[in-house]
């Protein structure tokens, strides 16, 4: 089957969905592949298991995503009469949270288009390629294979743009590749005004954010002794006094990883019903192995993410017991 050709049949009724605290990527990839599909005629909508921080808000098309949290029946219903469903930056049903039965159940034609390790197999087709630095790029090449480049307009640009700078670290991390590069020029040659968006992403701190950024560094952060991690966390009184808002603690961890001589970091988190944990490492060391091993968690080697259901007291403790066994058990050479 031609995923293209069919695109080109008829008009579909299609929902993109995302994973749950839809970040940059999520988000930006979702608007992305929505403005190309309404553009080719057909009837999308995008759905998200829970909000999205407000320095996305900018985005063309934002305001019109739904949310399932804030409306289940309708995000349910959308889902059951999609023909086509779109799973954007998520590799397998546990990952849209409370939204997974409704997109098990869903009769649509599934479509994953996704850049995680280990896609699971719940899709009708899978277009998974875990070397590529964002689920944004892997839009571009689907509008690309499907011969409809001269479509990309800003507003598809932008959503491509903002997925590929947020989750590639402002095209820093390996996996940014020349093609990387070449996507960012041929959107600039379309109309794309990069640096608004990295104004639009970047420059919105509030005082709070800063504040907290401060107390953060200066209050908590810390390297242990005798392996090469640092680490911040935050109590659910602290993030109360700095009135911490969604997106406000994302970029924390990666000051914990520019110390000098540290390897992994980790930004640990108390939320509500449980303690959500965020890792990056430098060179060989997989921290979803980590994650996945000790945390119920995944991700990608150098960025993953897991949690944990006993008090932040107790996941501090574990994590400085478990992180020591995993050191001891890698090879001299990956470290
Ligand atoms: P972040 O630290 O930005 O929340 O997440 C970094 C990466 O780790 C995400 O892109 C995602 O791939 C992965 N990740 C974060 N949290 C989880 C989790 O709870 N489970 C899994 N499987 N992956 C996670
Ligand atoms: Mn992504």
């Amino acid at each position: 089957m031609n995923i293209y050709t069919k695109l080109n049949e008829k008009q579909f009724n299609i929902v993109i969905t995302s994973h749950r605290s839809p970040d940059g990527d999520a988000v930006g990839s979702s608007l992305a592949l929505f403005h190309y599909l309404k553009k080719k005629g057909h009837q999308v909508t995008v759905v998200v298991p829970d909000s999205y921080p407000n320095f996305l808000n900018w985005l063309t098309g934002s305001p019109e995503i739904i949310t399932f949290e804030s409306k289940p029946e309708e995000v349910e219903t959308l889902i059951k009469e999609a023909e086509l469903l779109f799973c954007l930056d998520y590799n397998e049903p546990g990952r849209v949270g409370d939204m997974q039965e409704a997109v098990i159940n869903s009769k649509a034609f599934k479509i994953m288009i996704d850049h995680h390790l280990h896609p699971s197999d719940f899709c009708d087709y899978t277009i998974s390629d875990t070397n590529s630095c964002s689920t944004a790029q892997l839009v571009y090449e689907f509008i690309e294979n499907a011969g409809d480049l001269n479509l990309i307009d800003e507003t598809i640009g932008e959503g491509i743009y903002c997925g590929i700078v947020t989750d590639s670290g402002s095209f820093r991390f390996p996996s940014v590749t020349p093609k990387t590069h070449l996507i960012a020029a041929d959107l600039i040659q379309r109309g794309l005004n990069h640096s608004r968006i990295h104004e639009n992403l970047f420059d919105v701190n509030t005082l709070n954010r800063l504040h907290l950024l401060g107390y953060a560094l200066n209050e908590k952060l810390r390297v242990l002794e005798d392996v090469p991690v640092a680490l911040i966390d935050l109590s659910l009184e602290e993030a109360e006094k700095f009135d911490v808002k969604k997106g406000d603690t994302e970029g924390l961890v990666n000051y914990a990883l520019s110390v000098e001589g540290v390897k992994m970091a980790a930004f640990i988190r108390e939320d509500k019903d449980r303690v959500k944990m965020s890792f990056r490492s430098k060179g060989d060391i997989p921290v979803n192995e980590f994650s996945a091993q000790y945390f119920s968690g995944g991700g990608h080697k150098n960025a993953a993410g897991g949690m944990c259901e006993k008090s932040l007291e107790e996941t501090l403790v574990l994590f400085e017991k478990n992180i020591r066994v995993f050191f001891k058990n890698l090879t001299t050479d990956t470290i």
